[in-house]
């Protein structure tokens, strides 16, 4: 059985093929550039590949050509669309409407378009990829969406609400409602898995570091509370995000710089972060690598980032009264041994020691990096959001 798992963003169509007999990629790629121009790359798991330029005028086009990757020429993986069982679409902001996945009709597009004040980078991008699919493919084909925020939605009012006048939560829907949600229950599952524990009886932290980062504390398996707010941008410093600041600041520098409030926000979502902080990059890689030369403003962002995380354990061992483990995942938490290393010391009091050697010596594999005997186990478990989506796909086309 064949799932296709679909990551439209406004000017991207992320797309991965998945054979769930053996949960096998059997081809994955990306048609980007929408609305700008148009650019195809394509990949199969024998190593086939399409990397084309195309005219992608609207998200439609954009489906057509990957239809047709998939299905003609040197790289094509199967015959038909009609092989598909069902598509699963990634969707980022489900709000208090979508608790979990559900399948797509035209009321959910429209609902999930309605939303996009919550999200305005991603909903109205998702309900045009979703109209476009529908318009491509077969008919018969059901459709399925997966919210990134639908784990989040078991947090207690005390965790998700803030403290402005409760009418913003009640006519505006301002409260926080957590980002990578697919993620932090993909390795929390897995992470129990690994454990051979039930997930019911354990309270974990799960670190997601990547652009985006966000920590979430996960009790018996449901989510408690979780760094990301209203929106991608509260929690800990990202790649080019603030994360969380001082209310105050926010005003003060948007008077002082005469920003309006899209002007700051796009302040705060792109020139922050790693990249406002050591005037260098983005990317962890280079400001890791920075550091090691002794550029001090690198030196600070990893502190920051370091220090943070490790207030937000010591929070999250407190609203779940314990921890038995804390995980890392996401571009940086899978690859950086430099950030866990950073993060795990002084951490003792949390029961959290690390065997370094382990540490230094593992990259994007589950691997329990914890010395043997410490009360705190500290894990690396890769995350697949892709491969959750399909199986959630998978198990809510099984029901119907
Ligand atoms: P993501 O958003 O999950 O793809 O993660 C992107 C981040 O992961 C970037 O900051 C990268 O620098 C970082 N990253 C990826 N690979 C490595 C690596 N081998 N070592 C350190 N950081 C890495």
């Amino acid at each position: 059985m064949l799932i296709l798992v679909v990551n439209a963003g406004s000017s991207s169509l992320k797309y991965q093929l998945i054979n769930m007999e053996d949960e096998s990629v059997l081809a994955k790629g990306n048609c980007d550039r929408i609305g700008i121009d148009g650019h195809v790359s394509h990949k199969t798991a024998d190593g086939r590949t399409v990397d084309a330029d195309c005219d992608f005028p609207t998200h439609t086009e954009a489906f057509e050509k990957l239809v047709e990757v998939l299905t003609t020429g040197d790289a094509a993986v199967i015959r038909s669309m009609d092989e598909i069982s069902a598509v699963g679409h990634r969707i980022v902001q489900g709000a208090e409407v979508f608790d979990r996945p559900c399948m797509v009709t035209p009321e959910v597009i429209d609902k999930i378009d309605e939303l996009r004040e919550l999200a305005p980078v991603h909903n109205h991008a998702h309900a045009l990829a979703l109209r476009a699919c529908t318009a491509v493919i077969p008919a018969t084909t059901p459709q399925v969406v997966v919210f990134d925020t639908a784990f989040h939605q078991t947090m207690p009012p005390k965790a998700y609400m803030f403290g402005l006048p409760y009418e913003d939560y009640e006519k505006l829907h301002v409260r926080k409602y957590g980002f990578h949600g697919t993620s932090h229950r993909f390795v929390s599952a897995a992470l129990a898995e690994a454990m051979g524990r039930d997930i019911k009886d354990l309270k974990i932290v799960s670190c997601h570091l990547g652009n985006g980062s966000s920590i979430t504390a996960v009790q018996g398996g449901k989510c408690m509370d979780t760094s990301m707010g209203f929106t991608p941008l509260d929690g800990i410093l990202m790649g080019t995000r603030t994360g969380a600041v001082d209310p105050s600041a926010v005003t003060f520098v948007a008077d002082k710089h005469g920003f309006t409030p899209d002007e700051m926000s796009q302040y705060m979502n792109k020139k922050s972060g790693f990249l406002g902080i050591s005037g260098i990059s983005s990317d962890n890689r280079e400001i890791t690598a920075a550091a090691a030369e002794g550029n001090k403003r690198a030196i600070l962002a990893s502190e920051m980032l370091a220090y943070q995380i490790q207030k937000f354990i010591g929070a999250y061992t407190a609203a779940m009264n314990g921890v038995d483990a804390v995980l890392f995942t996401g571009g940086i938490g899978e690859n950086s041994w430099e950030v866990r290393e950073r993060v795990c010391k002084n951490m003792e009091f949390f029961g959290i020691e690390i065997d370094e050697e382990l540490n230094r010596s593992t990259r994007g594999k589950l691997m329990k990096i914890s010395k043997p005997g410490a009360k705190t186990e500290v894990w690396i478990v890769p995350t697949n959001e892709e491969l959750l989506i399909a199986r959630d796909t998978l198990a809510l086309i099984s029901e119907k």
